[in-house]
């Protein structure tokens, strides 16, 4: 096994939710924002409604979930601006 590899789309999207959620470690991680990095087709394909029903089904909540519609919004927008080479 060679982990040291970047994701790839299927791996990257399914692990996404787990990214979001802070419940990988940190190698696994990384490798996720890698592919993310190299790959728009993946935050596209990504379906944020979807995981945002597994999400607010896990929090056990009925709220219009703006607030963690949000934060995952605000995830992907750090995730892309982290990777950006600055200096
Ligand atoms: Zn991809």
């Amino acid at each position: 096994m060679s982990d040291d590899r970047p994701a790839d789309c299927a791996e990257a999207l399914a692990r996404l939710f787990d990214f979001l959620d802070s419940e990988i470690d940190e190698t696994d991680g990384d490798r996720i924002r890698e592919h993310l990095a190299d790959c728009d087709g993946c935050l596209h394909e990504y379906d944020i409604e979807h995981h945002l029903k597994a999400l607010v089904r896990r929090s056990c909540s009925d709220v219009a979930p703006a607030e963690l519609h949000l934060r995952i919004r605000q995830q992907l927008l750090v995730l892309r601006t982290r990777i950006e080479p600055s200096g």
